[in-house]
């Protein structure tokens, strides 16, 4: 019989195979304060490591241990090799990509989720998970405004709630599709409408659903980066006219380059007169919508099929939350629920979340989203995302303002487009904002990303981390305008 750890139980690792409770206790509070120590000092790492490929892999050994080794040895290890060696998400100096952030209460909800292990694929293995999702779902579209027919679910990411809505899409406009498949009957060839702006995770999508990329209608934009809701109709009457399908248009409210806001609402008329499926990928800015003064960009989204927002992007949720709000949620069920006898329960009348997509086991994320809400509170919210929208104008004010520098597009939320005008022929001065980028994010307290608009190399400042502040921003443009001083200096 082995000792008792402090929960009372048997040592007994070669019974059950666990480890000592009283063990679990202690390394469980140890990791609780390498977490709270992390983020308390994430300042003092770069916000990317300065490591070469390969650099982690060699420290590893190369083949797994044959007896089992201390949880402090594990623990030890993650703090020497994983925490330095990560590009640090959670660091306020992250102004690259979109943001998505560990909050304190996002935290706290991962770990409890770890610690009770759910599988909710069915509402009986997983009877709290199932309706907190609902709920917490429910609570998000009362934030955003959104009439009552929408709810909601959650998956890992927005590409994968797309590919859902384009999914439902498809079965609405050709229910044979999910048995005949694509192939071995005459099916027109399907087309997706988006903007040339919108996120290639349409494409990747339409891949997977075998319309392939041809599949995806790329609709020219206007001077703001939006879809020409002209050009729109033109695609469609086009693709009719070649005897094409048209099934669904997806409209982007915070495009991935610059944040742009397709017109919903012209979109969505559209789509209705066309009997199309509208999706509108709001994985970025959605959350945005719980500011009343910001919710004019999202006009007709309420008459949208689907929406998709990540609360993992811009609702300060950890990796990984992604919401899909659905008119008709039975629309993407028809697309996908097979109950083998395997999986079949007794109850009625409650939700089996794995019946609207293609896997079966999932996670419990409803908990860290719940957290968030909670710990914040609408208002919390509001305030924390109206003070990045008030940093990004800040900062588009000091671009502006600044000669050798200019703003390349509108900034209706967080995101600031930007890039450096220097004294050289056009073809050189991508070459020269890359290699002010690249200096930038060598410094090691802020790190920025890029994009192409227009054919030409721009910048991207993303403020989106819950924990970025006015001083990061002003550490990021000293940065930027010392080093394209000295970059226009060694210029010929
Ligand atoms: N849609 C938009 C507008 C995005 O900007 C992104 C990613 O940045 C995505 C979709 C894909 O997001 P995810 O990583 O959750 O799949």
């Amino acid at each position: 019989m082995g000792e008792k750890g402090s929960g009372g139980r048997d040592r007994g690792s070669q019974e059950t195979g666990e480890l000592p409770a009283g063990e679990v206790r202690a390394a469980l509070h140890r990791a609780a304060d390498l977490v709270a120590d992390y983020l308390e000092g994430v300042e003092r790492y770069p916000v990317v490591p300065r490591i070469r490929p390969g650099d982690v892999r060699a420290q590893l050994p190369a083949a797994p241990p044959e007896r089992g080794e201390p949880l402090d040895a594990l623990l030890a290890d993650y703090a020497r090799l994983i925490e330095p060696n990560v590009t640090h998400w959670n660091h306020p100096g992250f102004l690259a990509y979109f943001a998505t952030t560990g909050s304190a209460p996002g935290v706290l909800g991962e770990l409890l989720a770890a610690g009770i292990n759910a599988q909710a694929m069915l509402w009986r293995t997983g009877p709290a998970p199932t309706e907190l999702e609902e709920h917490v779902c429910d609570w998000l579209r009362r934030l955003l405004g959104l009439p009552e027919p929408f709810r909601g679910h959650i998956n890992d990411t927005a590409s994968m709630s797309s590919l859902l809505a384009i999914a439902a899409a498809r079965h609405r406009a050709l229910p044979d599709v999910r048995e005949q498949g694509l192939t071995g009957h005459a099916v027109p060839r399907l087309v997706v409408y988006a903007s040339e702006h919108a996120h290639s995770s349409i494409d990747k999508a339409t891949i997977t659903l075998g319309l392939g990329t041809s599949g995806v209608r790329r609709v020219p934009c206007d001077a703001t980066y939006a879809m020409r809701p002209v050009a729109l109709a033109e695609a469609i009457a086009d693709d009719r006219r070649a005897g094409r399908r048209p099934i669904a248009v997806v409209a982007t409210v915070g495009t991935t380059s610059s944040t742009a806001v397709d017109p919903v609402a012209a979109a969505g008329a559209l789509a209705r007169r066309e009997g199309l499926w509208l999706h509108v990928d709001a994985a970025y800015a959605g959350p945005a919508a719980v500011c009343p003064e910001l919710r004019h960009h999202f006009a007709g989204w309420e008459d949208a099929d689907s929406i998709v927002l990540n609360p993992h992007k811009w609702m300060f949720t950890p990796m990984d939350c992604s919401v899909l709000l659905l008119r008709d949620p039975d629309a993407l069920r028809a697309a996908f629920s097979l109950v083998p006898e395997y999986l079949r329960t007794a109850e009625r009348g409650v939700t089996n979340l794995n019946e609207y997509g293609p896997q079966l086991g999932r996670r419990f994320r409803a908990l860290k989203l719940w957290f968030v809400i909670r710990a914040y509170g609408a208002e919390g919210l509001r305030t924390r995302l109206r003070a990045h929208c008030a940093l990004a104008r800040a900062f588009a004010e000091w671009v502006d303002r600044e000669p050798g520098f200019e703003l390349v597009a509108p900034v209706p939320f967080s995101v600031v487009c930007f890039r450096a005008v220097p004294h050289l022929p056009p073809a050189e001065q991508d070459a020269f904002n890359e290699r002010l980028m690249a200096e930038v994010n060598a410094a090691g307290p802020v790190f920025l990303s890029h994009t192409k608009l227009d054919g030409r190399l721009v910048l991207r400042l993303a403020i989106g981390n819950i924990r970025t502040e006015r001083r990061h921003l002003e550490t990021c443009w000293t940065l930027l305008r010392e080093a394209a001083a000295r970059l226009g200096a060694q210029t010929p």
